[in-house]
């Protein structure tokens, strides 16, 4: 089984911080929908018929659209793709963009999973990071949320922020947990150069990160999370049992993905692909790169997602897809990290604890082939 994502290009401006591809022109939002719709059609033999199991609207901010357009997609998808029974489809939204009224008629569409981007329930972090909304109507949206019977919702919050205390940080989780929602995305705050935010910060305008309090508020993290009863199941996601992204599961696991929409990836088994990142060229004149990958390719690929996952890495698996050198190389170095303790192994399984995956791409790329 496969899954779809859609990439929704559109923004009402750029937070500071961003790193996604997204503009916020929309004069060629009906052109986009249109382009979307022409990709779809081509590329319907991608996945080699698999049956296709989640759908995700990513972005972007995909609930600019209305849900006539959210509707007309997915009817070119269930034309030309083979989906599941109830197969979990999710929006992510941006709290300024939405009404209850917009989330009622997404819900009815069938879209039962909302990503919806909080950051922080403090006015002043939203002020730093340039997010639109305020927290007031982000505990709105919540409710609303809650009110038109989404199941299955999620929050993003991000720590590290420098106005962001460790007790503020207790106090965004305390509100998460008080909604009783199920799934937790918790990043940390990273800075790229060409963004605003580091730019203001080269500039000494805007507060640099503080290393110790992002580690601090990882710990506050991991210790509230599990207290509540949610299990760490990838570096930055926390879920009860049960309740995980079946369609990040996809990638974190390497199963096929098609990516549609500007600087949409796709994964076909052997191969990446990655659309080109303009609304323009995407809509004129579509074009993409591909990468065909090697075995040293999809072992790295391997190494690197399982590591970041509660799952970890299998040696059965590493046998079966790569032979026994690979896995005697690898039981070799693991070594060091069983000794340090960031490291545990179940069976034939090699899991980071807490602890670990904070080191996650460093212990994966020593050991790429
Ligand atoms: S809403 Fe999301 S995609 Fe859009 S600019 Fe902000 S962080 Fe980037």
């Amino acid at each position: 089984m496969a899954g779809i994502y859609i990439h929704i290009p559109f923004c009402k401006s750029k937070c500071a911080y961003c790193n996604f591809f997204s503009v916020v022109s929309e004069k060629q939002r009906v052109d986009f929908l249109e382009a979307l719709k022409r990709e779809a059609m081509a590329r319907k033999d991608y996945l080699g018929g698999e049956e296709i199991r989640t759908i995700y609207f990513g972005g972007g901010t995909p609930s600019l659209l209305e849900s006539s357009e959210i509707d007309k997609i997915l009817g070119v998808l269930s034309k030309y793709y083979t989906i599941i029974e109830n197969p979990e489809i999710t929006l992510e939204a941006n709290p300024d963009t939405v009404s209850k009224e917009s989330l009622l008629e997404y819900n009815k569409l069938g879209i039962n999973r909302l990503s919806i981007g909080i950051q922080s329930f403090f006015d002043d972090d939203l002020q730093y990071l340039s997010r639109k909304h305020d927290s007031k109507h982000a505990m709105q949206v919540l409710e609303w949320a809650k009110e038109v019977g989404f199941q299955e919702v999620t929050l993003d919050l991000i720590y590290g922020i420098p106005t962001l205390t460790d007790e503020k940080w207790r106090r965004n989780l305390e509100i998460f947990f008080s909604t009783g929602f199920n799934h937790l995305s918790a990043y940390a705050l990273t800075v790229e150069e060409k963004t605003a935010l580091g730019q203001r910060i080269n500039k000494g305008v805007a507060a640099p990160v503080d290393e110790d309090a992002m580690l601090r508020q990882y710990d506050i993290l991991v210790e509230m999370t599990e207290n509540q009863g949610f299990e760490h199941y990838e570096i930055s996601n926390f879920a009860r049992p049960g309740h995980y992204s079946k369609h990040n599961t996809i990638y974190w696991k390497g199963e096929k993905y098609l990516g549609l929409g500007p600087s949409a990836h796709s994964f076909d088994g052997v191969s990446r692909q990655w659309n080109v990142a303009s609304v323009k060229d995407y809509c004129e004149n579509y074009s993409f790169e591909r990468e065909e990958l090697t075995l040293y390719d999809r072992y790295n690929e391997y190494i690197m997602t399982s590591l970041r996952t509660m799952w970890g890495v299998d040696l059965e698996y590493i046998r079966a897809n790569f032979g026994e050198i690979y896995a005697e190389r690898f039981k070799n170095q693991t070594k060091s990290h069983l000794l340090s303790g960031k490291m545990y192994q179940k069976g034939e399984k090699f899991i980071l604890n807490d602890n670990g995956m904070l080191f996650a791409d460093g212990i994966a790329a020593e050991m790429f082939f």
